[in-house]
């Protein structure tokens, strides 16, 4: 037996006035979506409590089968690990961002006007000959669009530090400060305070920003770093429950955390981890991940990117998007052997344009599984199913139980 985890990011939503009070799952209903919910067990789902507002590294470590206030130890961590790079014990990962401030240190756009991915990458070499005082260590490395992951290598630092980071344009971006009294948290603040410095020099003397800024475009000139983060140390999934498993996603977050926890990440060409994803890709890559491990987790993101930029009507039309990928899977499985649960990792109103702590739909579909009466997939209908609520940490062991990998406890 295998099993299908699809986690679609951020899918659950509230009523929308704009879509005269209905969620975007009730106004995108597509057939797929309805015939799984109608064979499968279904509830909803606290990604990691009641009340409590996740994010996707939380949740999806919830998810995974591990408990978030044990194992969390910082997003940087996670987006190192899925743009490939090492991290070793002691090291610091950050991620960060170009971002164009005015003269008075103020955020125009945290985005640096949507800097491409290849000025993104010339810059980021650039950055790499930044020369720290002490000789500290550090490696960066471009990720996708304007991001990067950066990591302070060595002892003495501390992931103990205030990101360098603010959320609205207009504020006066903030030093880091170490978040403790310790000597590892003040250095590890120094040391980014004046890596953000030095790079801001680099930056605005950058032949990319004088093209940009002649072109009267935006000028990526900082980095900001945030999101401090160490190594994770988790169990792998193998440990745990062993199995083998395999991850599909485009965004580096996904492939981390997944990584942290040993499963076989592919990369597979065109998964961007943003709304121009391409889908079918990855369901092929999903079917060929179902060949060979006995769990496959697809990620897709896009539902999850429409809800923050508040684009209810996309976020419809990335369900229906999900409801046909699903409709290739079920054509492509064989349904007697295999259990689909789809599930999102948080809500993120789209109205809103944050996440939220309301709960999420979720159905386990399997050929054996006691489906109780539940004909569509949304939030009011699923959590009328016969799963009832349950948390993120619920559904790993849901799923080994049915493939028959769970330990009798007692006798
Ligand atoms: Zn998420
Ligand atoms: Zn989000």
């Amino acid at each position: 037996m295998k099993a299908l985890l699809i986690i679609c990011d951020g899918m659950g939503d509230r009523r929308c006035a704009s879509l005269g009070g209905r969620t975007p799952l009730e106004a995108g209903r597509m057939p797929s979506l309805d015939w799984l919910s109608s064979h499968a067990e279904c509830g909803i789902m606290d990604p990691i409590a009641p009340g409590v507002r996740a994010g996707s590294d939380t949740a999806h470590l919830a998810i995974l089968g591990y408990d978030p206030y044990k194992y969390y130890s910082g997003r940087g961590a996670y987006e190192a690990l899925g743009a490939g790079l090492t991290l070793n014990h002691g090291d610091v990962a950050f991620r960060c961002n170009f971002a164009s401030l005015d003269s008075q240190g103020r955020v125009v756009d945290r985005r640096a006007g949507r800097i491409s991915g290849e000025e993104a990458q010339v810059l980021t070499e650039a950055l790499q000959e930044n020369s720290l005082s002490n000789n500290v260590d550090f490696e960066l490395q471009h990720t996708v669009e304007h991001r990067s992951v950066l990591i302070l290598r060595g002892p003495g630092f501390s992931r103990n530090v205030s990101d360098v980071d603010v959320h609205n344009t207009g504020a006066t971006v903030p030093e880091c400060r170490p978040l403790d009294n310790s000597k590892e948290a003040r250095r590890t603040a120094n040391v980014i305070n004046e890596f953000v410095r030095s790079s801001s020099g680099i930056l605005e003397k950058h032949e990319v920003n004088s093209v940009r800024s002649s072109g009267g475009r935006m000028v990526a000139n900082a980095i900001l770093p945030r999101g401090a983060g160490v190594a994770p140390e988790l169990p792998s999934i193998t440990e745990k429950f062993g199995i083998k498993a395999v991850t599909i996603a485009g965004g580096a977050l996904y492939k981390g955390v997944s990584r942290a926890a040993g499963f076989e990440i592919v990369n597979v060409k065109g998964a961007t981890g943003t709304m121009d994803t391409n889908l079918e890709a990855k369901m092929m890559s999903t079917i060929e991940g179902l060949r060979r491990a006995d769990l496959v987790f697809l990620h897709v993101k896009g539902t999850d990117t429409a809800s923050h930029n508040k684009d209810v009507q996309g976020k419809v039309t990335m369900i229906r998007k999900i409801g046909k990928s699903l409709e290739y899977v079920l054509n492509h499985v064989d349904l007697n052997k295999t259990y689909i649960a789809l599930t999102a990792d948080h809500t993120t109103p789209a109205e809103i344009g944050e996440h939220s702590a309301d709960p999420v739909p979720i159905a386990i579909y399997g050929h054996d599984v006691r489906s109780g009466g539940t004909t569509q997939y949304d939030e009011a209908a699923c959590s009328r199913g016969a799963l009832g609520r349950i948390r993120g940490l619920d559904v790993m062991p849901i799923l080994m139980n049915y493939l028959g990998r769970t330990e009798l406890f007692g006798e």
